[in-house]
């Protein structure tokens, strides 16, 4: 399989391009994500000239907004470079399908990067970094999240979900911009998607049955689809949809078979056993009674079982 595309802060592969010359490396992007992701590494400071070791920046808050200052000097303001450099950067992120960030910095920082007050106060509202904002502004559908938040199992997964979900779209629908590529895509990701919102997912198969005008039904079907994959799926979804899939094994199943499925399933609604249990049951009886619709369901595998996300939900 040919690796995805993704960016990254360049401290988190362990290059060392922070501020004090040392790095951020995050063991799970280098050491397990690694075999599926081709990472573009991308250290915004060092890219608008600061150079390494250099002065450390912070978020300032001023009356015209949000400013990456010089920590020791706030006449140094490279507030306007960091948002430069983010357009100057699309291009080569056009076909990258996920970004990971390093939190709390002032550049790459997603979610709650401490500010100040021109004073040096704190000031009480944390921010996000004017790089990562930048890159938001202008890419919102594109999965992010923050490294330090990827150590949540379940933000993980949803990021994980997100990444391949983008992947797929790209290879399957926009290589093949048809109605038949989009019917087939949103077949594919029907139990998916229930899992996560069943009103978005009826939404989305009316944006497919009014497939009109190509361009823009694909632009309407894949930002709903993002925003229902960035929903967290529930137990109670995952069960309903569980038994949505048994229904296909009703003639091909001993009883006993049965019996095993849905005790896997009570077992996973009372959060005794993960949800790779019922899952690889399903998976079995699918592929052991060719039954196709269900093995080409994404829900049954939405990223690679190695990743052994589903051993923790
Ligand atoms: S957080 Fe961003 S700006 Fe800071 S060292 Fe890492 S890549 Fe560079």
């Amino acid at each position: 399989m040919k690796k995805i595309k993704i960016a990254i802060s360049a401290c988190l592969l362990g290059q060392q391009v922070r501020y004090n010359g040392g790095h951020k490396r995050a063991p799970f992007c280098t050491q397990v994500l690694a075999e599926w992701f081709d990472y573009v590494p991308i250290c915004p400071e060092v890219e608008i000239g600061l150079g390494v070791p250099r002065e450390p920046i912070r978020l300032v808050m001023e009356n015209d907004g949000v400013k990456a200052k010089n920590v020791n000097d706030h006449k140094n303001d490279y507030t306007e470079q960091l948002v430069d450099l983010a357009q100057k950067r699309l291009p080569d992120l056009a076909d990258v399908c996920g970004y990971i960030f390093m939190q709390k910095s002032p550049s790459c920082g997603l979610f709650r990067v401490k500010a100040y007050l021109p004073n040096g106060m704190p000031h009480n509202e944390p921010q996000t970094g004017i790089y990562a904002k930048a890159i938001d502004d202008a890419m919102p559908l594109l999965p992010k999240e923050e490294a330090g938040r990827l150590n949540d199992m379940r933000l993980r997964e949803n990021f994980i979900i997100r990444v391949f979900g983008t992947d797929r779209w790209r290879r399957e629908v926009l290589t093949d911009p048809t109605p038949g590529a989009l019917v087939d895509f949103h077949r594919q990701h029907k139990f998916l998607l229930q899992a996560h919102s069943e009103v978005m997912y009826r939404d989305l198969g009316r944006i497919v049955a009014n497939a009109g005008d190509g361009e823009k039904v694909r632009d309407e079907y894949f930002q709903l689809f993002m925003q229902c994959l960035s929903r967290q799926a529930k137990i109670k979804s995952h069960v309903n949809v569980l038994y949505h899939l048994l229904g296909f094994f009703k003639k091909e199943l001993p009883s006993d078979a049965k019996v095993s499925i849905i005790k896997t399933i009570e077992q996973y609604q009372q959060q005794k056993v993960f949800l790779m249990t019922p899952l690889t049951l399903m998976r079995h009886y699918a592929e052991v009674h060719h039954i196709n619709y269900l093995l080409d369901q994404v829900y049954l595998k939405p990223y690679p079982n190695e990743l052994g996300l589903q051993n923790h939900l």
